[in-house]
């Protein structure tokens, strides 16, 4: 019963290329040091591209201090629920030039992709949603009350992500949110994203003496702050490689698994490293917590001369279990790298650094938005969809539901296992664009529980 869907978005697609490669040639990047010109480029042609697909509205949310959001809202029947659609408009910088094969703002259309940076991440979230939208209002109303929040600063920072969601609250207050900012396992292969890992990052400086001494005169009796911190690290994980933290939730994955196979080509990891830790991939990945160590502050090679250390630190970085409490978790890692120190060194936890703590989610895929949104997925893509989850973060998640009890959260998206999201030669692939925006347009018309559905 969804061909009429299916058909018009076919017959959709050349604009809805069109309307990508336009997003995709303004560089968005919302970092210090790029042109904030250029993100506020972004935010109105993707208000122009909500336009014209008839959200009549949509306009720009202004940041104090940030990069502009876009918003717009068209009314569906009294009784309908109202339905969030994210994306967002802002891109990672593009890396390296010369390791892209074509220009990264120039976008290129090649078997079936549309190369660029942010063609895929979250660009085509954008287009996702408008293409749904036009198709929806082919028919007249809308089926539910249809709100759009395109962020423009999701890829550089949090900072203004309450001011963002909280301070635009009455704005924002949806039923159901549809995160279009994930994607399937495979191309092809609908796939609900069921959970995101929560995160929190510190830094643990470790200090031996006020200030280097001989390491002829001295070494031997006193221990060197580098080797230290070292063994405080090294306990973080057991033996097998499973963290080691006491206190972390951890459990079995529900959802579809991960062959060990895939999962070690598609990380690139060396042949004879072995894969750390117990449990399934999607265990490990999903449901269990993973700390590592991201930098660290101890002399450089370069002008190291026979001192003994006295002071190194290292950033600590700790996902959680979806369904963990980061800042119980921050406290349990606080305890255990003090509890881990050798030698009575003095350890001392960085709170400044200013990384706070991330929530994780997990989507209750048992209730009937969620089963309409896996029947919708599955009709798109005329195959069963599966649940999948990411061992990312999404901030915006967590503020959504602490922010609208209650609120339903459904991500997903046109990303695919060759996207390279956030690396050079990123793309998306159009038959994903096309499937994702069909299945959007089947949810939204069910929810709605229209008979057509
Ligand atoms: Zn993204």
């Amino acid at each position: 019963m969804s061909d009429d869907l299916r058909e018009r978005i076919a017959a959709d697609m050349p604009r809805v290329i069109e309307e990508l490669e336009r997003l995709v040639r303004i560089p968005s990047m919302g970092y210090p040091g790029y042109d904030p010109a250029i993100v506020r480029e972004s935010a109105e042609a993707t208000r122009d591209v909500l336009r014209e697909a008839g959200v009549g509205d949509a306009r720009l949310l202004e940041l104090d201090g940030g990069h502009p959001a876009v918003f717009g809202e068209l009314p569906g029947p009294q009784e309908a629920p109202t339905v969030l659609l994210y994306a967002h408009h802002d891109v990672q910088p593009e890396g390296p030039l010369d390791q892209w094969d074509t220009a990264p703002f120039e976008p290129v259309r090649k078997d079936g992709r549309l190369y660029g940076r942010g063609a895929a991440d979250d660009k085509s979230g954008i287009v996702e949603h408008a293409a749904a939208i036009r198709t929806l209002l082919a028919d007249g109303d809308l089926p539910v009350t249809v709100k759009v929040l395109v962020e423009g600063e999701e890829e550089c920072t949090t900072e203004h992500l309450p001011q963002l969601v909280e301070g635009n609250a009455d704005l924002l207050r949806a039923d159901v949110a549809v995160i279009a900012d994930g994607g399937n396992y495979r191309t092809g292969v609908p796939t609900l994203n069921t959970s995101i890992r929560g995160v929190t990052d510190l830094v643990v400086q470790v200090r031996v003496l006020p200030r280097a001494q001989h390491s002829g005169s001295y070494g031997g009796p006193v221990p060197d702050a580098i080797t230290a911190l070292a063994r405080i690290i090294a306990s973080l994980h057991d033996d097998e490689g499973n963290v080691a933290i006491e206190g972390l939730k951890r459990s079995e994955w529900q959802g579809a698994h991960i062959p060990e196979d895939e999962f070690r080509e598609e990380s690139g990891l060396l042949d004879q490293v072995e894969l750390i830790g117990s449990g399934t991939i999607a265990d490990r990945v999903f449901a269990g917590p993973a700390v590592a160590v991201l930098g660290v502050d101890a002399p450089a090679i370069a002008g190291s001369s026979n001192q003994i250390v006295p002071v190194a630190r290292a950033r600590v970085s700790l996902r959680v279990a979806p369904d963990d409490d980061p800042r119980v978790a921050r406290q349990a890692l606080i305890g255990h790298l003090r509890g881990h120190a050798p030698w009575g060194v003095e350890v001392s936890i960085d709170e400044s650094a200013g990384f706070e703590a991330g929530h994780g989610h997990l989507v209750d895929t048992d209730t009937p938005t969620s089963r309409t949104a896996l029947a919708a997925l599955s009709e798109a893509y005329g195959r069963d969809a599966i649940e999948l989850g990411s061992g990312g973060s999404i901030p915006l998640v967590p503020m959504l539901t602490r922010t609208f009890p209650g609120i339903e959260v459904l991500i997903w998206g046109a990303m695919d296992e060759r996207s390279l999201i956030h690396s050079v030669n990123e793309s998306v692939d159009l038959g994903e664009v096309e499937r994702i925006a069909l299945a959007e347009a089947l949810f939204l018309r069910r929810l709605g529980g229209s008979p057509q559905a």
